[in-house]
């Protein structure tokens, strides 16, 4: 515990240093590598591959970890958390691939800032849109990092090009390639025109090395190169892509830098980036739009509850995000929801199969709860001074499948389990009189929830379950029209979520187009990302 006496002062003072970031991209375009990179830059962990423990993981605890294990996959959350440069950077994985879920979206309800990683081959890809979107409607200010210039791609001029275009964000280079993708020298600074060369060493060694070089001295080395980047920055100046904080704070604009993970090449650029450009937490407001001082009495949003983390005891694990006042382990908190309190005896944070435990957290911070069985994504937790969060929204389910029983003995079980599970957000849970109360519809973000919820409903509840995929693969949220109006209609129907919302649910987009051509009059809003 520390014995530094906690003043306003200094609980300011920390989340000032704070830089709580998750990395957004589409599978393969390099996420776990770069997350490697950064941990190998703080040291964190002794070889790449530790992370995700994609090359093997030590102390498999449940069944879970084994699902996770035998897949290749993570669903426990990952913050890295390391000193750089006098800032604590706190690293927020973001689950993609299979295991895209709706956990994947909740995390960007804890960050301060984002990171969109794109291939410099593929550019922007669909998940990267789908997550994009979530950042702008929490105004989540994002940085950009072209990753794998040391292959074959397109042009770093295209590739702004195409992210101004399709999603309406100005890109502002703080660094330009020196050679095109494939044929990387190094990278060139762009407010001040210094060169970092990069050599990769021949043979298995990944990681290149850095040195300064005169302009002058590349210039006369590569003149081809080093004339259409000079061309290409001063095209850039002309256009107005520099540097503005206050664009890129409010969401208009995005640093971008290049770089390749796997050689290391722009990482540390990137992490110097963060300290310098990305925001510390701020004062977050609450549910009525106050903002809570970062040095209030402590307060935090639970973001996401993994269960199954340690099978032997059944817990759950709760990751709270601090959002005012300095944690200590072991303090009494009071659960909004309930207003009853919660003990932090177990406070631990979670990075890969590594757990440590923690003594005391500042804003920005993540912190793993043990035993919190009762606590669901959204909530808030708070000490002295209540306070109440605002909630995190559902997103847009693009899988759906009917749930039913397996053992015919088991409905008590089942309906109890189901309903669980909606409560803590495992997954959406949609009704109809039609489809009646035995055969609810499962509505998902990704398609590993329904594997979770059939693993924890056999394991758990005791409840083994039947599970039908319907051919549906959008949503949009409607009324009472809505409902009789597509009473008529095939390829579509209307589904009422245990919150109250209705969600008309159609085949496709363009079985959807029809319909909505058809009742103009009728409501069919879209909901965040996806659609
Ligand atoms: P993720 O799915 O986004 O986590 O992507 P991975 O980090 O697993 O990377 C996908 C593939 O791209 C792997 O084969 C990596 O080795 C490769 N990769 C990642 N970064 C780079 C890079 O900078 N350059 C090259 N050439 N390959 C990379």
């Amino acid at each position: 515990m520390s014995d530094t006496p906690t003043t306003p002062d200094r609980i300011v003072d920390e989340a000032r240093r704070r830089r709580s970031f998750a990395v957004i991209s589409h599978p393969d375009a390099g996420k776990s590598t770069l997350t490697e990179a950064l941990a190998l830059h703080a040291q964190v962990i002794d070889s790449a591959g530790a992370v995700h423990g994609k090359s093997g993981r030590k102390g498999v605890t449940s069944d879970w970890m084994e699902m996770e294990r035998q897949r290749g996959i993570s669903v426990s959350s990952a913050v890295l958390q390391f000193e750089y440069s006098g800032a604590v950077i706190n690293l927020l994985d973001t689950p993609g691939h299979g295991d895209f879920s709706e956990d994947t979206y909740r995390v960007l309800a804890a960050v301060d800032a984002a990171v969109m990683l794109l291939d410099a081959a593929k550019g922007l890809e669909p998940q990267t849109l789908k997550l994009f979107d979530v950042c702008r409607s929490r105004h989540i200010p994002v940085i950009t990092f072209v990753n794998k210039w040391d292959r074959p791609g397109r042009e770093a001029l295209e590739l702004l090009d195409e992210v101004e275009q399709t999603i309406g964000l100005r890109p502002m280079p703080v660094t330009w390639p020196l050679g095109v993708a494939g044929e990387l020298r190094g990278l060139i600074e762009v407010s001040t025109g210094e060169f970092t060369r990069f050599t990769r060493a021949a043979g298995g060694a990944t990681r290149a090395s850095a040195e300064k070089v005169e302009a002058d001295v590349i210039a006369a080395e590569e003149p081809d190169f080093w004339s259409t980047a000079q061309d290409e920055i001063a095209l850039l100046a002309e256009i107005g892509a520099t540097f503005d904080e206050k664009d890129f704070l409010s969401g208009k604009a995005t640093p971008v830098l290049f770089g390749a993970a796997l050689s290391n090449i722009g990482v540390a650029r990137l992490l110097d980036a963060l300290v310098e450009l990305a925001p510390a937490p701020s004062e977050r407001e609450d549910a009525e739009g106050r903002p809570r001082a970062l040095d209030a009495p402590l307060s935090g949003l639970v973001f996401k509850v993994q269960a199954g983390m340690d099978k032997a005891h059944r817990d759950r694990m709760a990751f709270l995000r601090i959002n005012s006042g300095r944690f200590e382990r072991g303090m009494v908190l009071t659960h909004g929801a309930t207003g009853k309190p919660f003990a932090t005896k177990y406070a631990q944070s979670v990075f890969g199969n590594q757990r440590t435990t923690v003594e005391e957290a500042f804003p920005g911070d993540i912190v793993g709860l043990v035993n919190a069985n009762a606590l669901r994504p959204g909530d808030t937790l708070y000490s002295d001074d209540a306070v109440t969060f605002p909630a995190i929204p559902s997103f847009a389910p693009e899988h759906f499948a009917v749930a039913r029983t397996a053992d015919a003995g088991k409905t008590k079980q089942f309906r109890r389990g189901i309903e669980q599970l909606d409560g803590e957000g495992v997954i959406q849970v949609l009704r109809s009189d039609l489809r009646g109360d035995q055969a609810p519809v499962l509505a998902a973000v990704g398609p590993l929830q329904f594997d979770v919820v059939a693993a924890r409903m056999a394991s758990e509840f005791s409840a083994p379950i039947r599970l039908d995929v319907l051919p549906y693969q959008i949503a949009r949220v409607t009324d009472e029209a809505g409902e009789a109006a597509l009473s008529s209609q095939s390829e579509c129907e209307v589904l009422l979520r245990s919150d109250g919302v209705r969600l008309a649910v159609f085949s496709n987009k363009w079985r959807m187009e029809v319909i909505l051509r058809k009742f103009p009059d009728v409501p069919f809003e879209p909901l965040l990302a996806g659609t």
